[in-house]
């Protein structure tokens, strides 16, 4: 996991260590309570502090070419496990996945004719919802290898795309890095 070194420096699995004035992330800390933001140090290998919520979430390091959103996995020197998170979600992970969409179906909605659909596809995690009949796209989480930190990224019905930078509709505030927060903020965003 990457380090946050006390006032503002910052250390990457790989060992590379970014350095910022105090007050650059005392802004973005402050700046990240409501959607993700990204601060970029100068290094010529150039490191970029991911901030959500007032804290450090994750550190993009240039030695693993990872998509933008992907937090920290496993250091190069144990592949089998980032392999696990690149090429997509295990199987175990989808039978705990099954358990909570249907949990939170039976007792959070409670209405057989609205219910949460999942759907896969590579490291994503696609929550659809049926209301009455109609299917409609939620949003997307993205596998980070961890069942409580995923990436959540709302379905935009203007732009017809996920957008994972999309942080101002009802219901946001209880998108917390689970799958039941992100069914909890879908219920608000879209109403069934
Ligand atoms: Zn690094």
């Amino acid at each position: 996991m990457p380090k946050e070194i006390f006032p503002s420096s910052f250390e990457c699995d790989c060992g590379h260590q970014s350095d910022f004035f105090e007050n650059t992330v005392r802004e973005m800390k402050a700046m990240s309570q409501k959607k993700k933001v990204y601060l970029a140090d100068s290094a010529p290998e150039e490191h970029t502090i991911v901030f959500y919520r007032g804290k450090m979430v994750a550190i993009q390091c240039p030695k693993q070419a990872q998509s933008p959103d992907t937090k920290q996995s496993a250091p190069k020197s144990r592949p089998g496990k980032k392999r696990a998170t690149t090429r997509g979600i295990p199987d175990e992970v989808k039978t705990d996945i099954a358990a909570i969409v249907e949990h939170f179906n039976t007792t959070a909605i409670r209405d057989p004719l609205c219910v949460y659909v999942q759907r896969y596809k590579g490291k994503f995690l696609y929550l659809d919802r049926r209301d009455y009949g109609r299917l409609s796209p939620i949003c997307r989480l993205e596998y980070t290898g961890n069942m409580q930190k995923w990436s959540f990224a709302i379905y935009k019905y203007s732009d017809e795309r996920y957008d994972a930078e999309e942080w101002c509709f009802p219901g946001e505030e209880h998108v917390d890095c689970t799958i039941e927060g992100a069914m909890k903020a879908g219920l608000e965003a879209y109403p069934a």
